[in-house]
């Protein structure tokens, strides 16, 4: 699966619909660049909020529609009603610019569009491929084992074991090993009614010709092999898709001097930390979280996003002396080139929320990891982390700034860390292996690429 560019005489035309966050961003525009260089040409329709950036990706053309949405800062707890919204701002105007794309190609002999692709949070694009009678392909951005324990909770829910609001119970969910009822990526927030919704409508069964899958074989055949057995289309697993595709689609500016601060540690000591594009930490972890951190005498490099944490607190911090314990030993930034930094052999650690891509982006580097699950699918992650790659170790509780230390010695300094290390570098070279010729996942991407030229 190399980027290597095949020509073709006719280059059809893919237009992908990515949700507008980061951390579904990235795999569309990811997937766009592993299409483009098999031959088609990439349109991408993006609402004005958070709108890509097309200079990062001068090969595809990319199209604004308005999307009645205000610029905001739109925190873990608005998610769901969000996307709700979303969906149903953009139907009209995404319709109506497809329809245009249409006509235009068949006035001027345009390449013609193939399909569309859409994260399956962007559900509407089904209606609106089927109004402009083009075929489509659902992206789906998180893991095979989230998408079945979601399916868990609508039965689970129905048969009445589980309430809206989850469970705490360290039972194994039946038939979902390793996850424990308290793993379910169960939102508390809003009504259960809004969750279930949205569990409805990124898994309705609708007319879209196939699912592609940012995960691999390597990872999670068992489950894959489960879905395909329930799914009445054809699932692509071609991930994890950032190896293949190495451009950046930061919608924040990367603070390249972080890397210049790695060149100066080290092989395998510094501890990197960032919580995504999302998460937040509260004012009462964050105290915990930067003493565990300075403490542990470990380097580390944490990335503190604007809005992840509390401004007072975090001045707070400063004038307890904070800055100074740390010293040279610690590097600050506000958003980090994340997968240059996990593939610098100074890095020896993740400390990370197991965000989907973030999780892929550690394993593919042979990076172990400190979990810190937040909301949602990262509890699902963190536990095949921790369980069953046996990469990471799980931070349960609240973090404390002692349990934090001593996860940071567990996983840097201790016989356990070396061991997780060896373990991540080995499904590493499995994940470099399957992306090459031969691999499952190239076979896929190659399987997916006759199915589109086949539309
Ligand atoms: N990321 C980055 N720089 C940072 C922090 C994160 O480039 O300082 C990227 C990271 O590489 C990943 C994405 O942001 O691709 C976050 O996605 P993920 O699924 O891990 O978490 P989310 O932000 O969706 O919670």
């Amino acid at each position: 699966m190399e980027m290597e560019k095949e020509h073709r005489s006719s280059h059809p035309r893919l237009v992908l619909v990515a949700l507008p966050f980061q951390g579904h961003i990235n795999p569309m525009l990811q997937l766009g660049s592993i299409l483009h260089s098999k031959g088609f040409s990439i349109t991408v329709l993006h609402t004005a909020f958070n709108s890509p950036i097309p200079s990062n990706y001068p090969e595809f053309g990319f199209v604004s529609i308005p999307d009645n949405l205000s610029e905001q800062l739109i925190s873990a707890d608005d998610l769901l009603p969000f996307i709700s919204l979303l969906n149903l701002n953009c139907g009209v105007p995404f319709q109506e610019c497809l329809a245009k794309m249409v006509q235009k190609q068949e006035v001027e002999n345009e390449p013609s569009i193939a399909c569309i692709v859409y994260d399956e949070c962007m559900y509407f694009c089904d209606a609106v491929a089927k109004y402009v009678k083009l075929p489509s392909i659902v992206l789906r951005t998180t893991s095979a084992s989230t998408y079945l324990s979601r399916n868990a909770i609508l039965q689970l829910k129905a048969e009445g074991v589980l309430t809206s609001q989850g469970s705490t119970s360290q039972d194994l969910v039946p038939g979902l090993h390793p996850l424990r009822f308290k793993d379910l990526p169960v939102s508390k927030i809003g009504t259960p009614e809004i969750f279930l919704q949205f569990i409805t409508n990124i898994y309705k069964t609708r007319t879209s010709s196939a699912i592609i899958w940012n995960t691999n074989d390597v990872l999670e055949q068992p489950s894959l092999q489960e879905i395909q057995k329930q799914c009445q289309v054809g699932i692509f697993p071609v991930g994890p898709l950032h190896e293949v595709a190495p451009a950046s689609s930061s919608l924040i500016k990367e603070d390249n001097s972080c890397i210049t601060w790695l060149e100066k540690q080290k092989q395998n000591t510094v501890l990197y930390v960032s919580l995504g594009s999302v998460a937040s930490v509260d004012k009462k972890e964050l105290g915990e979280m930067a003493w565990g951190l300075a403490n542990s005498k470990q380097p580390f490099l944490w990335v503190i996003r604007p809005g992840s944490v509390d401004d007072q607190e975090w001045k707070k911090l400063s004038t307890e002396g904070f800055v100074e314990a740390v010293g040279e030993n610690g590097c600050i930034v506000k958003w980090a080139p994340q997968k240059e930094v996990l593939a610098h052999g100074a890095v020896g650690g993740f400390w990370t929320h197991c965000g989907w891509n973030s999780t892929l982006e550690s394993i593919s580097k042979g990076v172990p990891m400190i979990c810190k699950p937040c909301f949602g699918d990262q509890r699902v992650n963190a536990r095949h982390v921790s369980q069953v790659w046996r990469i990471g170790i799980q931070l349960e509780n609240m973090c404390e700034r002692g349990e934090v230390e001593r996860a940071i010695k567990r996983l840097m300094v201790d016989k356990e860390g070396k061991e997780m290390r060896q373990r991540a570098k080995n499904l590493k070279e499995r994940i470099q292996l399957d992306i090459r010729e031969g691999g499952s996942s190239y076979n896929y991407l190659n399987k997916l690429i006759e199915l589109i030229m086949s539309f």
